[in-house]
């Protein structure tokens, strides 16, 4: 349940930051959030961080409102001269406007990160962004109550980080090679496959100089699996 309170504490965690869109070239704001405002308080099994005060996954797909042009933040602007003229025969010349409320909702999320996630298709994006953008979608599903969604993404996240580990350069947006094979650890054994779980653990646990926070994660699931079987 919304209160005042907690809209207060919303509206002062963003910000409106400016963008000049790569394949329209016209500027758009959008909300972002403020750092220092909003801190993680608790994470899930399989990474998602839960903040105290707004998801920043909400507001991390951009949209352009002209054209339609969608990414995460983090590739917002990286885009080649082919690409942008695939995104404009494809996903601009399909575009209608849409009305978005100035507070981003769950279903909103998903469909800004749907919209992503089509328009990294569209360009040939890297298996390991399309994976990435999935991962998210499966997370907001999951707050949205949505298991049979939620599931579906997870395990596009999965195939996708699986094929990168093997075909691309770490780290993608932040997430280095280890922190991958944990996610893939952790969704494969909400799936019932031991083995492969086992498989990823048993690289994160025997590998020198690794971040203590993914060494104890990955051994408390390891003892997680191994008291079941
Ligand atoms: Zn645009």
């Amino acid at each position: 349940m919304e209160n005042i309170h907690t809209n207060d504490a919303l509206k002062n965690a963003l910000y409106d930051k400016s963008y000049a869109c790569p394949v329209c070239n016209q500027a758009f704001t959008a909300k972002s959030v403020k750092v220092g405002k909003n801190q993680v308080v608790s994470v899930d099994s399989d990474l998602y961080p839960r903040y105290s005060v707004v998801n920043p996954i909400l507001y991390d797909a951009l949209m352009c409102p002209h054209c339609g042009y969608s990414a995460i933040t983090k590739s917002f602007d990286s885009l080649l001269p082919k690409q942008k003229e695939w995104i404009k025969a494809q996903i601009c010349a399909n575009y209608k406007a849409h009305a978005y409320s100035e507070y981003t909702t769950l279903p909103e999320g998903i469909h800004k990160h749907k919209m992503a996630l089509l328009t990294c298709m569209t360009k040939k994006g890297k298996t390991g962004e399309q994976a990435y953008i999935a991962l998210h979608i499966a997370w907001l599903y999951r707050d949205l109550g949505d298991e049979n969604n939620e599931l579906s993404f997870l395990t596009r996240a999965y195939e996708g980080f699986e094929e990168a580990l093997s075909t691309e350069r770490f780290p993608i947006f932040g997430l280095d090679e280890m922190t991958v094979m944990y996610i893939l650890a952790d969704i494969a054994y909400k799936f019932g496959k031991i083995s492969e779980a086992k498989k990823y653990l048993s690289v994160i646990i025997t590998s020198p100089g690794i971040s203590g926070r993914i060494k104890d994660r990955a051994l408390e699931l390891k003892d997680k699996i191994n008291h079941q079987s």
